[in-house]
């Protein structure tokens, strides 16, 4: 067996905060971990040199989108998507349940989800079983189970019950269907933002030995204290012995209170997103590089960040860019982003180690203008 091990290594006296190591068959992961969003087989804007010079330790690739494109006769042909986009480093997919529910005309059935393809309207099923074949056959270190991501307009108590039952049926058989044991695969624990049915959903998903587990269904557009309340209750009932992962968090804010209650990674497509939109991520705040006021700017994004694009460009180059269209631009502001977001856990990590992640926490909003709950 060549699965993933999680070492935790210390607990913050103070919080929840963990400072782990996962160790996989293509490197180890420091934990906390923020892992770039490679939808596409690709982290858009960036050769594979820059997601290694940013510190990436691991990326992920969305299962639904790389299934519909390039396809699995591709990805077979290519030997996986490690080979296929050369990236020698761990992986991880999500399980195409996020993307299918968001699909308009989706039908959920016991044996899975039936939509039209967003290509050619054909229709298409995905089920555990498939969905476990597609991440099998892209060859990620860490695959999920598939899962129902409930409408977050659904709020019909009954609805949410059916789901996680529902859920914890497909988990079983998504254990059942994954037999690639050079393959980890986590199990995702849901409920919404019903109390109960998160403890019940917890129970189910656990009672399953999966190598990790995932708290889903958060990040949709929930207020910070619903998210809040869920990460109290229900992270620290994870096991302690297995990674735990919250799916689509990435600001600065939403990070530190995930570690705060012991989560150990997440992922994002924000630092990208906001780089392609002239946004940077600095340590005092969000910087708008389209601003006139950069024209004359001779400083780089961020003073003494030591991303490329901070050792080697000002403010004024990457805004002439930005006005331009440049591809670059794109690139400069995404390579920072991410380093921005990368240093920022490696300094949570150090915290941590120092028993001082509280106290990191409250100068971090005190010398920035992050919003404290967003
Ligand atoms: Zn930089």
């Amino acid at each position: 067996m060549n699965k993933i091990r999680y070492e935790l290594l210390h607990v913050d006296k103070y919080t929840g905060a963990r400072r782990g190591r996962i160790h996989t068959k293509r490197g180890i992961i420091e934990t906390p971990v923020f892992m770039p969003v490679g939808t596409n087989a690709t982290v858009k804007g960036l050769t594979g040199r820059m997601i290694e010079e940013v510190g990436s330790e691991i990326i992920l690739a969305n299962a639904f989108h790389l299934f519909l494109r390039p396809g699995l006769e591709v990805l077979n042909h290519f030997n996986g998507i490690h080979n296929f986009m050369n990236w020698k480093k761990p992986l991880l997919t999500d399980s195409g349940g996020f993307q299918v529910f968001s699909l308009k005309g989706r039908k959920i059935t016991e044996e899975g989800v039936t939509f039209k393809s967003p290509l050619d309207g054909s229709t298409i099923m995905i089920s555990p079983e498939k969905s476990m074949e597609i991440q099998q056959t892209i060859g990620s270190d860490i695959a999920m189970a598939f899962d129902e991501c409930v409408d977050t307009k659904i709020t019909d108590y009954n609805y949410f019950k059916e789901s996680v039952d529902r859920t914890f049926r497909w988990a079983k058989r998504s254990y059942e269907a994954h037999n690639r044991d050079d393959q980890a695969l986590f199990g995702i624990v849901q409920g919404g933002l019903y109390s109960d049915l998160r403890q019940r959903s917890l129970e189910q998903i656990i009672s399953i030995p999966f190598d990790g587990y995932a708290l889903g269904g958060l990040a949709v557009g929930e207020p910070y204290q619903e998210s809040e309340k869920v990460l109290k209750e229900f992270a620290n009932k994870l096991p302690q012995d297995k990674p735990r992962y919250i799916m689509g968090i990435g600001s600065p804010t939403m990070m530190l209170l995930s570690v705060e209650n012991g989560m150990d990674m997440f992922d994002c497509v924000l630092p990208t997103r906001m780089g392609r939109h002239g946004t940077a991520l600095t340590w005092k705040g969000k910087l708008n590089l389209k601003n006139s006021k950069m024209t004359f700017d001779d400083k780089p994004i961020e003073e003494g960040c030591t991303c490329y694009a901070c050792q080697n460009h000002s403010r004024g180059y990457i805004k002439h860019l930005y006005k331009r269209d440049e591809l670059l631009a794109k690139t400069l502001i995404s390579i920072h982003n991410l380093h921005f977001n990368i240093s920022f856990v490696k300094a949570m990590r150090k915290a941590i180690e120092e028993d001082r992640f509280r106290e990191f926490k409250e100068e971090f909003f005190k010398t920035s203008t992050y919003p404290l709950k967003n």
